[in-house]
C-alpha cells in the first residue's frame, strides 16, 4: 500500500488531504464579503420553473453518448480520468469547488494469467466442458481494451471439485425446503443458483451456511428475457452469452471490508484480507445461459418440487446431488483465481455553497464506476447528474444562490459494496450527523420505461407528491397530463389505491451509508418496468458488455424523456430542499407509516398467538409510543403553520427539528450483529440487501422462531426488541414537541 509510512501527524496536518472538504471553502466563504448572501423573495421566484426548463433530453443523451465509450471499472486509469473529466465540467458549470477525493479500499479482479471458468470432468479427471471465459462484444465494441470476462468480485480463490445441487434461487425458503423438506444436503457439495429475486450476496451466504464448497451463479431465461424479445442487439433480452458480474460480499453497511467504521486513508488501521468484512469463505462464478444449460441437463436426483423452482431452459431441473445414470461420476469442478487488491478509488466533491444557511447540506450524489460500459448502470444516472448539476450552475452564475449548501457527488466503487459512498460517509460522519438535510441518490436513472418508481423516507412522501404533479408525464398517452396521473394510474399503492406507491428503502445504492447509518433523510427516483406484467429480474443485460449507449437508445429511452423526467424530479427535489423556507418535510407521514408498520408486524407476530401469552410479549408499549409520534408530529405542524417566517431563530429551530427528526431514528448501537445497520424502523432485509424491512429488529427476532432450540431466549430476544422500538420511536416523538 502506498504512503503507509506516512505518519498520522503529517495528514492532521494537512487539513485538505485529511479530506476536511468544507473547512477550505468555508474558510473562504467567511473571509470574502457576502455580496449574494440574501435572496430577496420575489426576486428568484421562478428559479425552480428556470432550473426545469433549463434541462434538456439532448444534454443527457450526449453526456450518456460521451460517458459510455470505455469501460469504467473502479480503480482503473479509465475511470479516474472520467473522474477528472467530470471535475473539469462541474468548474466549468461554475459550482463553488470541486476536488477529487480518495481512498484506498480493497477491490478484487480477475487474474489475466488464469481465467475463471468451470468444468464437467469425466472419471479420469478430464475437463469434457468448459465454460466460456469472456461474453462476446456487441459489434463497434470487438477492439476496445480494458473489458474484463464475468466474475464475482470478492470470490474466494479455489478449486472445488464436488456434486451439483440445483438451490433455485438460492434464498433462505429455498434452502429451507432443500434441507427440511427434502432432506437434501447440501455439505461438500457445488450449488447452482439462478439469479434474480434477491441480492446474489445473500445467495452466497446462504450457500456457506448451508455448506457448500462453492456456488455457480446463473441468469435463468426464465427471469433474463421477456416473452416475444430478441436477444441483444436484435432487442433487449440477455444473449445465452452474457452472464451478470456483480460482488458477493456481505458487509452489511461496513463499507471499504479492511477499514470497517473508519475511512480507508493513508494513516488508517487495515485488517489483514483474511479478516476482511463479509468476504466469502467460498469460490463464487457467474455463467450464461448457455453454458448453464449443460451443466443442468444431465443432473439427477428429485425433481424439482413445483413450477417456481422451473426456470424455462430445456432441462428438467431436477435438484441432484450429481448427474443421472451413466453420468453419475461425472463431477463439476470450479476454477477461481480472482484477486483482491487494495486500490485507489476517486471521489468527486462538488460545492454549490448556500447563501443563507451554508451550514446546512443538501447531498445529491450517485456512482461513476461501471462493470463494464455501464450503458444504463449506472451512467443514466451520472448523465443525468450532469444535467442537474449544469442547470444549477447556470443559475448560479445568473446571480442565483440556494439558501442552504448543496453538496453534489460522483462515487467510485459502489459495484464493489458502495465503497466509495461509504468511505465519504465515515470521513465526515461527525459533520453530516450535525449539518445534513437530506440525501438524494443518482444511480440509474431508468431500469425501465413504463411508470415511475420512488423509494424514501416517510418525511419525503408529501414534496414527492407535489413535485410529480408539477412535472409532465413523459408517457405515451399521458400528453398534456403530470406525472402524478401516469404513475398513480399505472402503480397505485397496495394499501391505499389513492396515492402512488413509495416503498421503502432497503439498500444496493449508495444512500445506504446516509440514510442507514447516519439517518439522513433519503431518497430515490428512477424510471421502472411494469411490476405487474414483467416477470423478468432487473432489467435482463443487467452488468454484462451488452449495456450500452445503443441499448439504452434503441429500446429503453430513445427520446430520452423519461431520463429527462427523472432528471427534473431529482432536480427539483434537491432545489426544494435547500431553498425552501422551511424544510419540506412532513413528519404526519412518518406517523402513518409507522402505524402500518407497527400494524404489520403485530399481525405477523399473531400467529403464535399462545407464545405471545406465554412469554408475557406485549406490543402495547409500541403502540402507544407510535401514537405519541403521531400526536407531536400533528401538533409539531399546527405550531409550524403558525411560525413567524420572518423570525430567523424561530424558522432555525424548527428547521432543526425536522432536520433531526430522521436522525432520532438511530440506536449508536445498531441492530442485532449489524452494527452499521443503525435505523430502527428501516433496514435493508437480512434475506435480501435490496429489499427495505420496517422494524427490521423485531422482524429478524420473529423470523424462524419456531425452529429456534432455545425458545424461552428467543421469545426474550422479541421482548428486547419491541422495547428497543418502543423507546426509539418515544424519543423520536419527544425531539418534535415544543422546545420549551
Ligand atoms: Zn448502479
Amino acid at each position: 500500500m502506498a504512503g503507509s509510512r506516512a505518519t498520522l501527524c503529517t495528514w492532521l496536518g494537512c487539513p485538505g488531504l485529511l479530506g476536511c472538504f468544507l473547512l477550505g471553502f468555508l474558510a473562504g466563504w467567511f473571509t470574502k464579503p457576502t455580496e449574494k448572501a440574501t435572496n430577496p423573495e420575489g426576486v428568484y421566484q421562478n428559479v425552480r420553473q428556470k432550473l426545469i426548463a433549463e434541462m434538456k433530453a439532448e444534454n443527457i443523451k450526449q453526456f450518456l453518448r460521451s460517458f459510455t465509450k470505455l469501460p469504467h471499472l473502479a480503480g482503473t486509469e479509465q475511470n479516474l480520468f472520467l473522474a477528472k473529466q467530470i471535475q473539469g465540467q462541474w468548474k466549468e458549470f461554475g459550482l463553488d469547488s470541486t476536488e477529487l477525493v480518495h481512498y484506498d479500499v480493497l477491490l478484487s479482479y480477475p487474474n489475466e494469467m488464469q481465467p475463471n471458468y468451470i468444468s464437467i470432468i469425466d472419471d479420469q479427471g478430464n475437463e469434457i466442458f468448459n465454460t466460456s471465459f469472456f461474453e462476446p462484444p456487441p459489434q463497434g465494441y470487438e477492439n476496445i481494451t480494458g473489458i474484463l470476462p464475468p466474475y464475482n468480485a470478492f470470490s474466494a480463490q479455489g478449486v472445488p471439485e464436488a456434486d451439483l445441487v440445483y438451490v433455485n434461487y438460492g434464498r433462505t425458503e429455498d434452502f429451507f425446503k432443500l434441507e427440511r423438506e427434502m432432506g437434501i444436503n447440501c455439505t461438500g457439495k457445488i450449488v447452482i443458483a439462478r439469479y434474480g429475486k434477491i441480492f446474489r450476496g445473500n445467495k452466497v451466504k446462504n450457500a456457506i451456511l448451508a455448506g457448500a464448497q462453492g456456488i455457480i451463479l446463473y441468469s435463468d431465461p426464465a427471469d433474463y428475457c421477456a416473452p416475444g424479445v430478441d436477444a441483444y442487439p436484435a432487442g433487449w433480452n440477455l444473449p445465452g452469452g452474457g452472464a451478470q458480474r456483480g460482488n458477493v460480499l456481505n458487509l452489511n453497511g461496513a463499507g471499504d471490508p479492511l477499514t470497517p467504521g473508519y475511512p480507508a486513508k493513508e494513516y488508517t488501521f487495515r485488517y489483514k484480507v483474511k479478516e476482511g468484512v463479509g468476504i466469502p469463505k467460498i469460490p463464487v462464478h457467474p455463467i450464461g445461459y448457455h453454458d448453464a444449460e449443460v451443466l443442468l441437463r444431465a443432473m439427477g436426483g428429485p425433481a424439482a418440487p413445483d413450477s417456481s423452482w422451473k426456470g424455462s431452459l430445456n432441462v428438467p431441473y431436477n435438484l441432484g446431488p450429481g448427474f443421472a445414470h451413466s453420468f453419475s461420476t461425472r463431477k463439476v469442478r470450479m476454477h477461481v483465481q480472482t484477486n483482491n487488491q487494495i486500490t485507489r478509488i476517486y471521489n468527486v466533491i462538488g460545492i454549490l455553497k448556500g447563501a443563507m444557511e451554508p451550514d446546512r447540506y443538501i447531498i445529491l450524489g450517485g456512482h461513476r464506476d461501471s462493470w463494464v460500459f455501464g450503458g444504463i448502470d449506472p451512467t443514466t444516472g451520472v448523465a443525468v447528474l450532469q444535467e442537474i448539476v449544469r442547470s444549477f450552475g447556470k443559475m448560479k452564475m445568473e446571480g442565483w444562490r440556494p439558501k442552504r449548501t448543496i453538496i453534489f457527488a460522483s462515487w467510485d466503487a459502489e459495484e464493489f459494496g458502495l465503497l466509495g459512498s461509504t468511505e465519504w460517509a465515515e470521513e465526515n460522519a461527525r459533520v453530516l450527523q450535525e449539518r445534513a438535510v437530506a440525501y438524494i441518490n443518482t444511480d440509474s436513472s431508468i431500469e425501465g420505461n413504463y411508470t415511475l418508481r420512488v423509494d424514501c423516507t416517510p418525511l419525503l412522501y408529501k414534496l414527492v407528491y407535489n413535485l410529480t404533479k408539477e412535472i409532465s408525464s413523459p408517457d405515451e398517452g399521458y400528453e398534456n397530463k403530470s406525472l402524478y396521473k401516469s404513475w398513480l394510474e399505472k402503480d397505485p399503492a397496495t394499501e391505499n389505491n389513492s396515492y402512488p406507491r413509495i416503498n421503502k428503502l432497503g439498500s444496493g445504492s449508495d444512500f445506504e451509508a446516509f440514510f442507514q447509518r447516519l439517518g439522513i433523510a433519503s431518497a430515490r427516483v428512477r424510471y421502472t418496468k411494469n411490476r405487474k406484467t414483467d416477470k423478468f429480474s432487473n432489467y435482463p443485460v443487467y452488468h454484462t458488455v451488452y449495456e450500452t449507449f445503443e441499448l439504452v437508445e434503441k429500446f429503453y429511452d430513445p427520446t430520452f424523456r423519461k431520463q429527462l423526467t427523472v432528471a427534473q424530479l431529482r432536480g427539483r427535489l434537491v432545489y426544494e430542499l435547500a431553498d425552501s423556507h422551511i424544510i419540506p418535510f412532513d413528519c404526519r407521514d412518518y406517523g402513518e407509516a409507522l402505524k402500518g408498520y407497527s400494524n404489520r408486524i403485530y399481525k405477523w407476530a399473531k400467529k403464535y398467538e399462545q407464545q405471545l401469552k406465554s412469554y408475557e410479549v406485549s406490543f402495547d408499549p409500541l403502540f402507544s409510543a407510535v401514537v405519541n409520534f403521531s400526536n407531536a408530529a400533528a401538533e409539531f405542524h399546527r405550531r409550524l403553520e403558525q411560525t413567524d417566517t420572518n423570525d430567523v431563530v424561530a424558522v432555525r429551530i424548527v428547521n432543526d427539528q425536522l432536520l433531526l427528526v430522521e436522525r432520532a431514528f438511530i440506536d449508536p448501537l445498531g441492530l442485532p450483529d449489524r452494527k452499521f445497520y443503525r435505523h430502527v424502523i428501516f433496514a435493508p432485509s437480512s434475506h435480501n440487501k435490496y429489499a427495505g424491512e420496517s422494524f427490521p429488529g423485531i422482524y429478524d427476532a420473529l423470523f424462524d422462531i419456531e425452529s429456534k432450540a432455545d425458545q424461552h431466549g428467543a421469545w426474550e430476544e422479541v421482548k428486547r426488541q419491541i422495547s428497543i422500538a418502543a423507546f426509539t420511536v418515544q424519543a423520536a416523538a419527544e425531539t418534535l414537541k415544543e422546545v420549551a
